[in-house]
Formats: structure tokens, sequence, C-alpha cells
């Protein structure tokens, strides 16, 4: 279903559901980092997920409706349909709407499939995510990580797309917090990425924002993804994310590298790919992240 685009929230939700349907009730959902977020109950009993912010900022929601739509297309994974995007000037918000997830018991193997379906996703055709140019890496347009703008202009390879559009607009970002000597640093890692990273066989698209609190059991008992960050890239960078703050159990690994294997040398490159959303802590959050950051830049 196309997406509804409304000049208020009252007219996104009869262009969804008919004239008959009003929004009856608002529940306020918690757990986020940057949108409001409510559970709206509609005249008829049923819910719609809704997610709101300030009228300046709907470019976030535009970005998440592709990212969403992106990883929808794969068919590979649990991932809400957004239904309605717009501006209520009444109100003085920007908003998004989609479908809201039930929650329910998780499957007795949550992990193990959930696992199997993001090894399905990486090794899903995205050809054409990137761009009309045809480049593989990358995305139709720029988007967020977080509330920091992603770059995403399209790569012919993955290490210069992962070093110009990922670490190195980071690290400009971050040079208020960085001495003469980690700035060094950073230069070096900059000039010899290609000595660590590798080309991917194949480009995978990525939720790109990974970590256990945007993914959610829905109303299946499986593991759908939220909130994304998408973009076309290795998927060894999803991993690594997943891994960054307290990790996936040991059984979604090893269902995952059944359908999608992992190679060894992915455990030295997963550092790298973790500094950039530890640079993005640093540059949302503050000084708390230098030690994370430094700790990486000193090994390499
Ligand atoms: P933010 O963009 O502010 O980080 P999130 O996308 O993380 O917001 O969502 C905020 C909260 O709403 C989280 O607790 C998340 O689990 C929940 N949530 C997100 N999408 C849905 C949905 N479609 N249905 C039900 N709950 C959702």
């Amino acid at each position: 279903m196309e997406i509804v685009r409304a000049n208020s929230l009252a007219e996104a939700v009869s262009a969804i559901y008919g004239e008959q349907k009003k929004v009856a009730g608002r529940r306020p959902v918690y757990g986020g980092d940057i949108n409001e977020a409510y559970r709206l109950t509609l005249s008829d009993g049923s819910a719609v997920f809704m997610k709101c912010n300030s009228i300046a900022n709907q470019s976030f929601f535009e970005a998440e409706r592709k990212g969403l739509e992106a990883l929808r297309r794969t068919g590979a994974i649990g991932v809400p349909a957004p239904l309605g995007i717009g501006i209520d000037r009444g109100q003085g918000i920007s908003f998004l709407l989609m479908e809201y997830l039930e929650a329910a018991p998780k499957n007795t193997d949550y992990w193990e499939q959930f696992g199997r379906e993001l090894a399905m996703l990486h090794r899903a055709q995205c050809a054409g995510f990137g761009e009309e140019k045809k480049l593989p890496f990358g995305f139709s347009s720029d988007n967020y990580i977080g509330a920091s703008p992603q770059v995403n202009t399209p790569r012919e390879s993955w290490v210069c797309f992962f070093r110009d559009c990922r670490l190195r607009p980071q690290m400009e970002m971050a040079r208020r917090y960085f001495d003469a000597g980690t700035q060094e640093k950073c230069s070096k890692l900059l000039e010899h990425l290609d000595s660590w990273l590798e080309e991917p066989a194949f480009p995978s698209l990525l939720h790109g924002d990974l970590w256990s609190g945007n993914a959610v059991c829905g109303p299946d008992g499986k593991a759908w993804i939220l909130d994304p960050a998408a973009y076309v890239g290795h998927f060894e960078a999803e991993l690594a994310m997943t891994e960054l703050f307290g990790g996936f159990p040991p059984v979604f690994y090893a269902s995952y590298s059944e359908v999608n294997p992992i190679e060894k040398g992915y455990r030295d490159r997963k550092e790298f790919y973790n500094l950039y959303h530890l640079l993005n802590h640093l540059n949302l959050f503050g000084g708390s992240y230098l030690g994370s950051v430094q700790r990486i830049l000193n090994k390499f």
C-alpha cells in the first residue's frame, strides 16, 4: 500500500482507514531516544503506532519511511508498514503512522529465527537501493543515525564508502574532543583503512542501527526490526553493531552463520565498524565515549 501523505493527523487517519474511523484515544509508548511515540486507538478499537516530533524535524520521518520501505521490500524479516506521514500544523507536529506491533510471547526459537532472518535480509537482492547510478554501496538518500546526519552518497567500493561516508564525517564532528595525537591517529586510520577492511563478496541491505532496542517481538512471536538507518553495505558492519551494546545470544549468531557464514577476520574488523557508532555516541552524548573511541584508535 502506498503511504498516505496528509496535512493533519485526522486527515491521515481517514485516508488510511476511511472517513468513519477517528482517533479515539492515545497512550504514550516509552523507550525511544528522539521522538515522542503513541499507541493511538481508533474508534473501532484497532490500534496504530504514531511517532511525532517538531515540524522542523519532519525529515527524520521521511528518512525512516524510506528505510522501512526498503527493508520491507526484501520480505526477509518483520518490519512494520509505514502507513501515513505528514505535518499537523494545528498540533505543531510532524508525524509518522505505522502498523502497531502488539507484543506477544516470544516463540521458543525466537533468537534462532531472528538470526536466520537477518542473514536472509543480508543475502537479499538489493541492487538499485543505492542509486540510479547503480553504484552498489550507499542509499537513495541521506538519513540519520540517531539524531546525527548519515551520508549515503553511493560508491563503487565499500571501503571507500565506509571511510568517506561513515568514519570521516563523524571524525570531523568529533574534532572538538581530540588532542593532536588522537587527530593524527584518525588521519592514519583513514589513510590505511584498506589494509584493514575488505570488500564484501556481495552488497547487503542493512538495518543500519541494529542494537537490541531496535528489535521487538511482534504479534507472530518473531523479531521485528524498527527505527532503521538503512543503507547498502557490508553485513559485518551490522553484526558488529548487534554486539556493541550488550549483544544478542550466541544462538542468534550460530543460526545467522548457517545462512550467511561469518568469516574469521570479522573479529578484528568489527572494531572499525563499531568505531563509527562510538564516534556517533561521542558526538551525540559527549565525552564519556572518548575512552572507547581512543581504545580502538590505539589498537591499530
Ligand atoms: P525513536 O525514534 O524515538 O528512537 P523508536 O522507534 O525506538 O523511537 O520507538 C519508541 C518506542 O516505541 C520503542 O519502545 C519501540 O519498541 C516502540 N515501537 C516502535 N515502533 C513500534 C510499532 N510499530 N509498534 C509498537 N511499538 C513500537
